[in-house]
């Protein structure tokens, strides 16, 4: 493709020289090497771009995924993690209630409210606690037989305390029948007194009694049965610590299963929320990150672009256009610095071939100028004698104005014709040089102007003088050319050459023609003649008089 001012360039080198723009740029190998590293503008532009369009392209791709990452995790934690909390709820509460019949069970001593609470945990572990679920299953059975167990030992428990409580009314009974035969040293267990204490004290009390003499048979008898019961308490004692240790143990271990089942049916959907928040947050902080760095990275490779753009495009662009002002200016532009863009190069190879052309048709035209101004001088100014033309005269008369006077003066050489077959024409040449040259000097160079009007007659314009001041300049013309002292042998007015002079004038203002001031200067010229030549004579329509009309 061709871009409008290249094509343009182009065209202008084309029409300037058809040759030099129709041959190929010449080819060093350096120049060959350069041009295989340019690119064309486009794929320039495109490749400048390229890390950009990837760039967002990648963050695009990046934050959609994690985007659409974090919306599958929130859907999920709301439709399937948070109703199973909330389901879980009701399986804690199951779980709590639970709880509070296997405490009956293990701290009443009411054997009915104890049987009640151990229906109802039964019950609770079978039918509503457990879920579909293998773990669940595993824990129900395990409390169901820990239940149990729990009821069969304080079961034994309480047949120990029932033996225990018997055993100590028999002791009591036989301590009190002790007493009736011993019929003294009885002591009474008193309420508070430890159960071994009292034993020891009864148990020497008997051994007293053995060994005194004539005690009876049947206090011996009741010694024996204290001594037994004693026993049968101390058996039971044992009995019911060891039941009340085992069922400490067993709350124990219902206790921890009772832990491991809240643990399990509350720790699973609240572990799956927690990831899933926390997969959340990771994800939105990632994002968050990425999104941040990608700015970052776009403002890096944005400015990389300007540098790259200024440096291979706007730089290239500008010296053309630096170049091209110069040539503007009439400098020249020589080879231009190589750039990578294959089309600037273009442009900048054609540059110097455009200041070469310019440079020659600014010489050419300024010699035209010239060639111009001296056709236009011939044109305007007499060939014989430097002065004004005729035409160049009816073109200052024609571009006079009215806002100031204008004198008009026309002079005739007199007795030319005699002149030039006395002394010949080359010599009436220089004669009519001589008096156009006077003529010149004595008028004001730009203001006032000499012409030759044709053949020996001559005029001159006068503007902004009044008709004493035109007169006057007449006369010193007309002396002037008196006293070049041309001879002239054959004139009757005087024996060198002599002119004569008419002058007529144009006051500011009116409305005299240009036409009618030639004719009124004709006029006095054709005076001057008649009146013996050699004079100066003014002509004007209101007063033929003539004032300040001189003559030799
Ligand atoms: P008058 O005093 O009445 O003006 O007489 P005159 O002889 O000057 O007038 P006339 O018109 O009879 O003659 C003008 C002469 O001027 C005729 C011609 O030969 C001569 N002449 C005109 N142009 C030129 C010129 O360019 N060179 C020369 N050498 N002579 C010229
Ligand atoms: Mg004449
Ligand atoms: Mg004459």
């Amino acid at each position: 493709k061709i871009f409008p001012l290249q094509h343009l360039l182009s065209t202008v080198a084309q029409r300037m020289d058809t040759r030099e723009t129709a041959a190929p740029p010449p080819r060093s190998p350096e120049g060959r090497a350069e041009r295989l590293h340019r690119i064309g503008i486009y794929r320039f532009i495109a490749l400048a771009l390229l890390p950009t369009v990837c760039l967002l392209a990648l963050v695009y791709w990046y934050v959609d995924d994690n985007l659409q990452e974090i919306k599958t995790a929130a859907e999920s934690t709301n439709q399937v993690h948070l109703p199973g909390i909330l389901k879980n709820q009701r399986t804690l509460i199951n779980i709590e209630s639970l709880r509070r019949y296997v405490e009956t069970v293990y701290n009443a001593s009411d054997a009915e409210i104890r049987r009640d609470a151990l229906v109802n945990a039964l019950a609770l572990a079978t039918e509503s606690v457990f879920e579909a679920n293998s773990r669940f299953v595993e824990y129900a059975t395990s409390a169901k037989s820990l239940l149990y167990a729990l009821d069969a030992v304080k079961k034994r428990s309480d047949r120990a305390q029932e033996e225990l409580a018997r055993a100590a009314r028999l002791f009591v009974q036989t301590e009190a029948r002790l007493g009736v035969y011993a019929g003294e040293d009885r002591h009474e267990a008193m309420p508070a007194e430890d159960d071994a204490r009292v034993s020891e004290r009864v148990l020497a009390y008997c051994g007293k009694l053995r060994a005194a003499p004539g005690t009876l048979p049947q206090a011996l008898a009741q010694c024996v049965t204290l001594r037994e019961s004693r026993q049968a308490m101390e058996k039971a004692r044992q009995r019911h610590s060891d039941a009340d240790t085992e069922a400490r143990e067993l709350w124990k271990q219902f206790d921890q299963l009772l832990r491991k089942l809240s643990d399990l049916a509350s720790s699973k959907e609240a572990e799956a929320t927690h990831w899933a928040m926390e997969y959340i947050s990771k994800s939105a902080r990632r994002t968050h990150f990425v999104f941040y760095l990608s700015g970052v990275l776009i403002v890096l490779i944005f400015c990389v672009f300007i540098l790259v753009l200024h440096r291979y495009i706007l730089s290239p662009l500008t010296l053309a256009s630096r170049s091209l002002r110069r040539i503007r200016d009439g400098g020249r532009v020589e080879n231009l610095p190589p750039v990578r863009v294959r089309e600037l190069q273009d442009m900048l190879n054609i540059l110097p071939v455009v200041s070469r052309h310019v440079t020659d048709l600014s010489a050419r035209s300024g010699l035209l100028e010239q060639e111009k101004d001296r056709f236009r001088n011939l044109s305007l100014v007499d060939g014989l004698t430097g002065a004004g033309n005729r035409r160049h005269f009816d073109a200052c008369l024609a571009r006079s104005g009215r806002d100031r006077p204008l004198a008009l003066l026309m002079l005739d050489v007199d007795m030319f014709k005699l002149y030039n077959d006395a002394y010949g024409h080359l010599a009436g040449d220089s004669a009519l040089i001589a008096v156009a040259r006077t003529m010149l000097e004595e008028l004001r160079g730009s203001v006032d102007q000499a012409f030759r009007y044709g053949g020996e007659e001559f005029c001159a314009l006068l503007p902004g003088v009044s008709a004493a001041e035109a007169l006057a300049v007449g006369e010193r013309l007309r002396k002037r050319i008196q006293n070049l002292r041309i001879p002239h042998q054959s004139s009757s007015v005087a024996p060198h050459l002599t002119a004569s002079i008419g002058v007529a004038l144009r006051e500011a203002g009116s409305p005299m023609s240009n036409q009618e001031l030639t004719e009124y200067a004709d006029k006095a010229l054709y005076r001057a003649k008649t009146s013996g030549r050699n004079q100066v004579c003014f002509y004007t329509p209101a007063a033929s008089s003539l004032p300040g009309e001189t003559a030799l």
